[in-house]
């Protein structure tokens, strides 16, 4: 495989691959089909076109990506790669010319959009020549679970399957929960395939999860501690966003705003005038993101939870990109919770889709709450396996933050949740711990439990972050749903009989205060 290195450095000026594109270079040359989780700018090109140049015959792209088309079939002719595409934007001249070098045998890799392989005779043309190598780009499309489902993708598995000799099949996608990862699989019919995931680690990003402060008095601390740096500050709701911007903007600070509800040419000026450093900071909803290619955004602040860790990391990875040190910074409130659930309620989902983006939710809390390394979190969620157990840049791996033992809270609460006989919520518990008066309680009879009130010295939205961190930590069970309900897992019966600690991660400067106060 010699051949693959000589075609990297004299195509691309490139000396070494990097990720697994090698490895997925070679089982593709191998005839194994792939399939490749790989993040946007992974480098996930580089993988097919290079074993385009290794077959003898012709190499197809399917591609959702229209409009990228004739610039990435260019700049691959300039560099020395014959490629041709077809799609609908073309003229009959251009459809023509690149008819005549697939005939001739006069392109390597062709990109093709999937509606394009509806068309019976362009498709008998394929058929007819010795077609190598199909690789799907975006291949989440092919599913309803992700975000871009194109009808056009359920008929690629038929295309393939209709070669007389079947092509290998590579498919590529940056997006890959759990679903979708299998739709990609079965409805593209790959066979067997190796999956490569990697490239999601972001080294220059420093991952924080700040919990239970006053958030705008954080954000204008920043803002006044970061004067020249650029960065986006994520709202879940435009009225939040207007408000932080008309606080912020009276305050004298350079920053605009950007949602949904504003209108196209204000939502343009604003982008603009961002991304050419008039303004430094944009409060947003997540309408702002599409086509920011801004590499010197050093900090992505998100005022609230997002709903998932696949937006989050997608909105906090605009930060960095020309790999100096940013920071992403996740400022937790409980309500966030709130919100979020309000906003599935209110969609227009179904219940099977809504009942995912709880059980999403659900993953994304945790990680505001668990005390583990948050990249080793990250990378777990999209299936990359981190080789070491700290990052040495997040919070939960900064010198900072101190480990606190707390495995007498948590054995407090689990016992009150067994008590309870598992059928309530964490607020819930949180007021039988705390030996509140509140009327549901009393109705249940639950201030007559062993547990009532054995952490009066707590405030009651303390024990509801203990019970949180507990959940992240695998010790509860909060069931995915609408009205969830705090349950024993087996490990907490580990805790219950003394047989592990449990600890959570505290600031340093917040354990020293507790201990002068002493
Ligand atoms: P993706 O398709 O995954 O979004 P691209 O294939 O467009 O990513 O690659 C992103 C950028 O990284 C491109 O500019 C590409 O030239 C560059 N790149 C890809 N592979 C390498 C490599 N091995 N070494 C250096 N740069 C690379």
């Amino acid at each position: 495989m010699e051949k693959i290195y000589e075609i990297l450095k004299t195509l691309y000026g490139y000396d070494e691959f990097r990720n697994k594109q090698k490895e997925i270079i070679e089982n593709i040359v191998e005839g194994n089909d792939v399939f490749t989780i790989m993040p946007t700018g992974g480098g996930k090109s580089i993988c097919y076109q290079i074993p385009s140049l290794m077959f003898n015959g012709l190499s197809i792209v399917i591609s959702p990506l229209i409009s990228l088309m004739k610039d990435q079939v260019d700049e691959l002719k300039r560099i020395g790669l014959p490629a041709e595409y077809i799609n609908s934007s073309q003229s009959q001249a251009e459809y023509s010319e690149a008819l005549e070098a697939i005939e001739e045998n006069r392109c390597k890799l062709l990109y093709v959009s999937p509606e394009r392989l509806e068309l019976e005779g362009f498709k008998s043309i394929l058929l007819n020549k010795s077609v190598d190598m199909i690789a799907v780009d975006e291949a989440h499309c092919v599913s309803q679970w992700g975000h871009d489902f194109r009808p056009g993708y359920r008929n690629i598995s038929t295309f393939i399957s209709s070669f007389d000799k079947r092509p290998v099949v590579a498919a590529f996608t940056a997006t890959a929960n759990e679903e979708v990862k299998k739709d990609i699989v079965n409805l593209l019919g790959l066979s067997n395939p190796e999956i490569f995931i990697s490239g999601f680690d972001r080294e220059n990003l420093e991952l924080r999860v700040l919990r239970g402060l006053d958030r705008d008095l954080f954000i204008e601390s920043y803002l006044h501690n970061h004067r020249d740096s650029s960065g986006i500050v994520y709202c879940a709701t435009r009225k939040r966003v207007d408000e932080l911007y008309s606080k912020f903007s009276k305050k004298g600070y350079p920053v605009s705003r950007y949602h949904g509800g504003m209108s196209p040419g204000e939502r343009t000026e604003n982008q603009e005038r961002f991304m050419y450093d008039d303004t430094k900071v944009v409060f947003a909803t997540n309408a702002f993101g599409m086509g920011i290619d801004k590499s010197n955004i050093r900090f992505v602040i998100h005022y609230n939870m997002p709903q998932s860790i696949e937006n989050y990391y997608q909105e906090a990875g605009r930060a960095g990109r020309d790999g100096l040190d940013s920071e992403c910074i996740l400022l937790f409130g409980r309500q966030d919770i709130t919100i979020q659930k309000y906003l599935i309620e209110n969609s227009i989902d179904n219940v099977e889709r809504q009942n995912h983006k709880y059980s999403q939710l659900k993953i994304m809390n945790d990680y505001c709450y668990t005390s583990d390394c948050l990249r080793k979190y990250i990378l777990g969620y999209f299936g990359e396996i981190y080789g070491k157990d700290s990052c040495s840049n997040c919070t939960n791996c900064s010198d900072d933050f101190e480990k606190v033992d707390i495995t007498l809270e948590a054995q407090k609460i689990l016992s009150c949740i067994h008590r309870a006989g598992q059928r309530f919520g964490a607020n819930m518990i949180a007021l039988v711990l705390k030996g509140s008066q509140n009327k549901k309680v009393l109705n249940f009879g639950l201030n007559k439990l062993s547990t009532y009130g054995i952490m009066e010295e707590y405030s009651t939205e303390e024990i509801v972050e203990l019970i949180n961190i507990l959940a992240a930590e695998g010790y509860i069970i909060i069931t995915e749903d609408k009205f969830p309900i705090a349950k024993l897992s087996n490990l907490s019966k580990k805790v219950l009989r003394n047989e592990v600690k449990v600890y959570r991660n505290v600031e340093k400067a917040i354990v020293q205060k507790d201990m002068d106060s002493e």
